[in-house]
């Protein structure tokens, strides 16, 4: 089987996010208050309350550190204290949120709170820091700013760490293949119509990944700061033009293709047949 349909086939299903507004009771919850996070339980022990804390703060960091936001004073306040609930059986958390079987956590975006169940499987790995992505960036940006869904997902899908050179890579090898698709394509994908979602994450990581590694987390602050501070009626490629010089979009994809052209099979990757 072609190495890349194998990739396709066999994760097609498994990265659909999408913001969630559930109206949630916070009572009759177990509360754990940490630095920036309320984590809000049902059924679950102390320990993995715990862990949930301790993931939720290093992946807090390490977040801020990939986008360049630490130690900004623009940047995050006490009073704005992300909630993560976690029901006791994915069965409740389907319940209360309306969720369909195979999501993976659920996001509010605005209302800074994240959906989850007690040993729901990759939460730390990719769910929690995915969600959190998404927040700390609309957190900076704005949560009311109009933005092409790659940009919003390529960053909060660069924060799964533990997947992040594999999705590039294969971004790299879906350039020879015809389902590749170009920043115009992924430009029209909307929230719960995205085809071949894998691929739509995995290309739009990997185009945030070209921005910050060819032009520094500098440039992507002042990106992200460009977008915070556009005017009503401007557009974000407004902010893009001014950040990165480029044109357009067809510039922007001429860089990124070019960036994953150029760069190097690792020892590890898997070659095409
Ligand atoms: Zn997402």
């Amino acid at each position: 089987m072609n190495i890349i349909k194998a990739i396709i086939t066999s994760v097609i299903l498994f990265f659909l996010y999408g913001d969630c507004f559930a109206q949630i009771s916070t009572t009759l919850w177990d509360i754990k208050k940490v630095d920036h996070f309320i984590i809000y339980s049902r059924g679950a022990s102390s320990e993995y309350v715990d862990k949930v804390a301790r993931n939720a703060e290093r992946d807090y960091v390490d977040i801020a550190h990939d986008l360049g936001f630490s130690g900004l004073n623009e940047f995050w306040t006490w009073d704005k204290r992300i909630k993560i609930y976690l029901f006791d059986t994915k069965l409740a958390y389907q319940k209360a949120i309306g969720a369909p079987d195979w999501s993976a956590g659920s996001v509010s975006f605005n209302k800074r709170e994240i959906y989850a169940y007690v040993d729901m499987d990759n939460f730390f790995d990719t769910v929690l820091p995915h969600e959190l992505g998404h927040i700390i960036f609309r957190e900076f940006v704005g949560f009311n700013k109009k933005l092409p869904l790659w940009l919003d997902e390529g960053v909060a899908s660069y924060m799964e760490r533990t997947r992040r050179h594999e999705r590039i890579i294969l971004s790299k090898m879906l350039m020879r293949h015809a389902e590749f698709m170009t920043i115009d394509i992924l430009s029209k994908m909307i929230r719960g119509k995205i085809l071949m979602p894998e691929i739509f994450y995995a290309e739009s990581l990997s185009i945030v990944d070209y921005l910050l590694q060819t032009f520094g987390k500098d440039k992507f602050v002042e990106f992200c700061r460009r977008i915070r501070d556009l005017k009503p009626g401007q557009t974000w490629e407004l902010a893009l033009r001014e950040t990165y010089k480029f044109k357009g979009l067809s510039e922007l994809n001429h860089g990124w293709e070019e960036y994953l052209e150029n760069m190097p099979f690792t020892e590890s990757t898997p070659k095409l047949n």
